[in-house]
């Protein structure tokens, strides 16, 4: 039911909410926003929904579980959860006898379309290219007509980070690793580097070795870390994603938070266990089962610097425990995550909002961001609070959560008990109660 381009080039309209972006965030924002209670509508620039293409590898999987959908954690009864596509779509129970460890990503792009087709409030082929506030409304300037609105809800992720030493040379033989799948690269017989040892980079090097016939001549693996490490999705590490910590993370200080994040971010920023166990698996069959050898290096400790061209292909540089060292490489894959400066959408506003000390933007407890503007107009934000609310932040754990908090601050009332889980651990430090809305009406009759 999703329209794609009603609104015409010109057309002005009016809404309480504008949603910009429909990732998985938005989409979740979207799915839990209350039919006929807001005018509102969620845009996008692409022409249809699409998770990631360029990294929609065949086997890859959630690094999440599949209850960590759009609605769930907010709304276990909302028709838009993930249970309720897989029995719309037929297979609920061939999914329960599946059972699957972890859910294919694969499946959970179709499942974010199956929402989409399933939403009215949704325009896709919209790119938002201005966005101002003219003294009673926001106002976002569009490919297609103007869109005017009281409160607007960031759902726009994060760009690529590009280290600076590489983007002199972005072009066909080097380039970010978000675009791997979509530039259809002939990898045989070259020497291809993969810069970042993080989930990205575990599975361009999975890909990469996976295939004996388009093997590369040599594959090398860089990463700054000390090693190729694994999550942590220990259940106490996994407390870090619920409710009653971001509370307790959002209250602390931004010396205490920043002392905090590094610490903890193998729960959010690693690689998948089996794929690390595959990865290792068949550098063991290269090694010793066939006739085949790979030529490949895992580099450790190394900070990449630079890429400059070579006499053949490029010479990336990087800082390692012996000092400088440099390696050859015909194709470079820079799997060096995102960008996690304030987003461009946001620079006509950009000086009226309120940054700390290090010129982040300070984002309130519900997600909104703090502004000189008049508080009955919220600017809310998805994948912008990892400095204040952190890591749950840009992860599927914080999603539907994040989502209800927003809807029940829009709304001005508790339609989501968003406040019902807290920690078994004590964390130490001062906390935060609930947020301060009216209390949530009884749900059902309990037992
Ligand atoms: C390959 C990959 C796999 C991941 N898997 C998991 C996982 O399994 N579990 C987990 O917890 N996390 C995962 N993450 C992390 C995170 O959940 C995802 O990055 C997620 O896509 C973030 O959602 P988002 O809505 O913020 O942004 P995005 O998915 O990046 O969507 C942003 C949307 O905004 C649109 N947009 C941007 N600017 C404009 C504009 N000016 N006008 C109109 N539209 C605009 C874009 O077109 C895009 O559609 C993964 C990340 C990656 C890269």
């Amino acid at each position: 039911m999703s329209e794609h381009h009603t609104h015409r080039a010109g057309s002005t309209e009016d809404l309480d909410v504008l949603g910009i972006g429909i990732g998985p965030f938005n989409l979740s924002t979207a799915a839990l926003l209350p039919k006929d209670a807001v005018t509102a509508r969620f845009i996008d620039r692409k022409e249809a929904f699409d998770w990631h293409p360029g990294l929609l590898f065949r086997h890859a999987t959630l690094q999440s579980p599949f209850l960590k959908d759009c609605v769930t954690l907010a709304d276990p009864t909302s028709e838009y959860s993930f249970l309720n596509y897989l029995s719309r779509s037929r297979r609920l129970n061939r999914f329960v006898v599946a059972d699957h460890p972890n859910v294919k990503r694969r499946e959970f792009n179709d499942y974010f379309k199956w929402i989409c087709a399933n939403l009215d409030t949704l325009r896709f082929g919209t790119d938002v290219r201005s966005l101002d506030f003219d003294g009673r409304a926001f106002v976002a300037g569009t490919n297609r007509g103007t869109y005017r609105a009281k409160d607007v809800i960031l759902g726009v992720g994060r760009a690529p980070f590009v280290p600076e030493g590489a983007r002199p040379h972005l072009g066909s033989t080097v380039f970010h690793g978000s675009e791997y799948l979509l530039r259809d690269i002939d990898i045989t017989g070259k020497r291809v580097a993969v810069i970042g040892g993080g989930q990205t980079g575990a599975e361009i090097f999975d890909d990469l070795i996976g295939d004996d016939s388009r093997l590369p001549s040599e594959v090398t693996w860089v990463t700054r870390r000390g090693n190729f490490a694994p999550f942590d999705e220990s259940p106490f590490a996994n407390e870090l994603y619920v409710p009653g910590y971001t509370r307790y993370f959002h209250a602390q200080s931004r010396t205490e938070r920043q002392r905090l994040l590094p610490q903890q971010k193998l729960s959010s920023d690693a690689i998948l266990q089996p794929l690390l166990e595959s990865i290792y698996r068949r550098l063991y069959e290269t090694d010793f089962l066939q006739d085949r050898r790979l030529g490949y290096r895992m580099l450790v400790d190394r900070h990449f610097t630079r890429v400059s061209p070579a006499a053949s292909g490029w010479l990336l540089t990087m800082e390692g425990p012996q000092g400088t060292e440099a390696i050859e490489a015909d194709i470079v894959i820079l799997a060096t995550g995102f960008n996690h400066e304030t987003p461009a959408i946001l620079d006509q506003l950009s000086d009226r909002l309120v940054r700390d000390e290090d010129g982040q933007v300070v984002v309130n407890e519900d997600f909104s961001l703090q502004w000189d503007g008049p508080p009955d107009h919220r600017i809310f934000a998805h994948n912008m609070s990892l400095h204040t609310h952190g890591w749950i932040d840009p992860n599927f754990a914080g999603m539907a959560w994040r989502s209800g908090v927003i809807v029940n601050s829009v709304l001005g009332r508790y339609l989501y008990d968003v406040d019902v889980d807290g920690t078994t651990v004590d964390w130490g430090g001062k906390t935060t109660t609930a947020l301060e809305l009216p209390a949530p009406e009884p749900v059902g009759a309990g037992v």
